[in-house]
């Protein structure tokens, strides 16, 4: 029997520069995601909204840790077809990033997954970690030390990504596992959020705004103050008692 419940909301906006939202979101029972598509004419939209669905129902037919990492495979599985059967579409691709309760063998835990730059964190006791490792050229550039965070943040190749969803026949998505507590707040968001905010001003967005929708709203409204030169999408996840 599960311990806790996820209690979530989600924003997306377009951000004040791009015509078009090709960001997507999921919050739905133990599980929440947020996918950032690319590629042109709508290839952007299609690729994070069949990303999402295909993982939706994938998840949904095995709920555990490892079904939400086949999940992943399945949608960059679903997004490849999609795009050899409609050649205008070709290179369209998205980033995800997802967070599921799960159980096992009695215990509750955090699942998160993640492919490309869409990330999820952690705010636990009023410090903000993050939970998903970047698949871009600027995160192995900090990881060589070579780059700050703020650097990449700004850097003019922050956008180029080495790995995402879609865009080859497979995909291995990284994994890793987190023990809830009643308390913990998690965010999943899009590179049009953490390209706008560094961490300090999201870990105080979350820590003062109690309810997850305004939360949500007010990390999305922050962005586009910074700028908004992307599109934005924010979950806020609070594990609850249940
Ligand atoms: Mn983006």
């Amino acid at each position: 029997m599960s311990q806790y419940q996820l209690r979530h909301a989600g924003v997306t906006d377009t951000g004040n520069v791009r015509a078009v939202n090709q960001d997507w979101l999921l919050t739905e029972g133990d599980l929440a995601a947020v996918a950032d598509g690319m590629g042109g004419r709508s290839g952007g939209e299609v690729a994070s909204r069949l990303a999402v669905d295909t993982l939706r129902e994938a998840f949904a037919a095995d709920p555990t840790a490892t079904g939400l990492a086949e999940a992943v495979r399945r949608a960059n599985a679903a997004v490849w077809a999609h795009a050899e059967a409609h050649p205008d579409l070709a290179g369209m691709g998205t980033t995800i990033a997802a967070v599921a309760r799960v159980s096992e063998g009695g215990d509750d835990r955090l699942a998160v997954v993640n492919v490309g730059d869409s990330r999820a964190y952690l705010l636990q006791d009023g410090r903000l970690t993050r939970l998903t490792a970047d698949h871009s050229l600027v995160a192995d550039l900090v990881r060589a030390g070579a780059l700050s965070e703020d650097e990449a943040r700004t850097h003019p190749e922050r956008h180029v990504l080495t790995l995402a969803v879609g865009v080859g026949p497979d995909v291995e998505p990284h994994t890793v596992e987190a023990v809830p507590t009643p308390g913990d707040r998690l965010l999943l968001c899009s590179d049009g959020l953490f390209n706008e905010l560094p961490d300090d001003e999201i870990t105080a967005v979350l820590a003062a705004v109690a309810d997850p929708a305004e939360a949500a709203t007010r990390l999305v409204e922050r962005a586009n103050e910074a700028g908004g030169h992307d599109n934005i999408t924010a979950v806020v996840l609070d594990v609850v008692t249940r």
